[in-house]
C-alpha cells in the first residue's frame, strides 16, 4: 500500500514539475556574449554535431548554444531540447528532460502497482470459479455499471504502464547515450558520450538521491549552455573556452 501510494505521489510530483519547469531558454547573457565575440563564420548542413560551436536560429533569429533547437510551437529555442510534449503542455528540455524520465517512471510503476494489487479482482472478474449461475462470485456481486468501470480501468492502467514503460527504456538509452530524440538522427559519432555513468550525471546531476526526487539536481555538471565533448574528457583538446560559430540554418522542430 506504501509503495503504491509513493509511486502514485512521485507520478503526481514529477508531472507537475514536468509541466510547470521551463525546459531552458537561451539567456540574454549568452546572445550579448555572441554577439560581441563573434567571426560570422555562416556554416550551411544540419543535423549534424557541432560540440562547443554556436549559432543563429532560422526563425528567432536569435544566438543559441550547442544542442539548443528552436521548438515551433513555444516559438522559441530551447536548451539541449529533446521534444515538445502534447501530453505536459510543455516542452522537455534542459531544465526538465530529468522530470519528464521521472514522470515516465513513476506513471509507469503506478498503473502496474495498480494492475498487480487489482490482479486477485481481475481474475475473479474475468475467470474466478464459476458458481452455479455460470457467473464468478466477485462477479454476481457488482452492478453491470461497477463491473464495466472496473474493467475499464484496468485496461486503461495496463495500457498506460506498458506505453509508459516504453518511453522509459527509449529515454533510459537517450540518458545513458547522453543524447536527444531530436540528436538521434544527426550523422556521425555522438562526440558527448562520456561512457553511461558519466552521460547520465550529464542531466541528471552527480549521482546522489536527488537522481530519485523530481527535484533539480544537488550537483549539477552543465548549465545547458556548454556541454563537455568526449574530445575535452580524454584531455586531447586544448581548448578552453568553447569556440563560438555560426551557422543560419533552422533544426525546423
Ligand atoms: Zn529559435
Ligand atoms: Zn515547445
Amino acid at each position: 500500500m506504501c509503495v503504491c501510494f509513493s509511486c502514485r505521489l512521485l507520478a503526481f510530483w514529477s508531472f507537475l514539475q514536468t509541466s510547470m519547469t521551463e525546459p531552458g531558454f537561451v539567456p540574454k547573457d549568452f546572445c550579448d556574449q555572441v554577439a560581441q565575440a563573434r567571426e560570422a563564420a555562416a556554416e550551411a548542413g544540419d543535423r549534424v554535431w557541432r560540440p562547443g560551436e554556436a549559432s543563429t536560429c532560422g526563425k528567432c533569429r536569435q544566438s543559441r548554444p550547442e544542442r539548443a533547437h528552436h521548438c515551433s510551437i513555444c516559438g522559441r529555442c530551447v536548451l539541449r531540447m529533446d521534444h515538445h510534449c502534447p501530453w505536459v503542455g510543455n516542452c522537455i528540455g534542459f531544465a526538465n528532460h530529468k522530470y519528464f524520465i521521472q514522470m515516465t517512471m513513476y506513471g509507469m510503476l503506478a498503473c502496474a502497482t495498480f494492475v498487480l494489487t487489482a490482479m486477485p479482482e481481475f481474475w475473479l472478474v474475468f475467470v474466478g470459479k464459476k458458481h452455479r449461475k455460470g457467473r464468478s462470485a466477485f462477479r454476481a456481486q457488482l452492478p453491470i455499471k461497477d463491473q464495466m468501470l472496473f474493467s475499464l480501468a484496468g485496461m486503461l492502467a495496463l495500457s498506460f504502464s506498458v506505453a509508459l514503460g516504453v518511453l522509459f527504456c527509449s529515454h533510459i538509452f537517450l540518458l545513458v547515450k547522453n543524447l536527444t530524440s531530436i540528436e538521434m538522427a544527426y550523422r556521425g559519432g555522438n562526440p558527448y558520450d562520456l561512457g553511461k555513468r558519466r552521460n547520465a550525471s550529464q542531466l541528471l546531476g552527480e549521482m546522489d538521491a536527488s537522481w530519485l526526487l523530481p527535484i533539480a539536481p544537488a550537483r549539477p555538471l552543465s548549465d545547458g549552455l556548454s556541454f563537455p565533448s568526449a574530445r575535452q574528457a580524454q584531455g586531447r583538446s586544448h581548448v578552453d573556452v568553447a569556440p563560438i560559430g555560426r551557422r543560419d540554418v533552422d533544426d525546423g522542430v
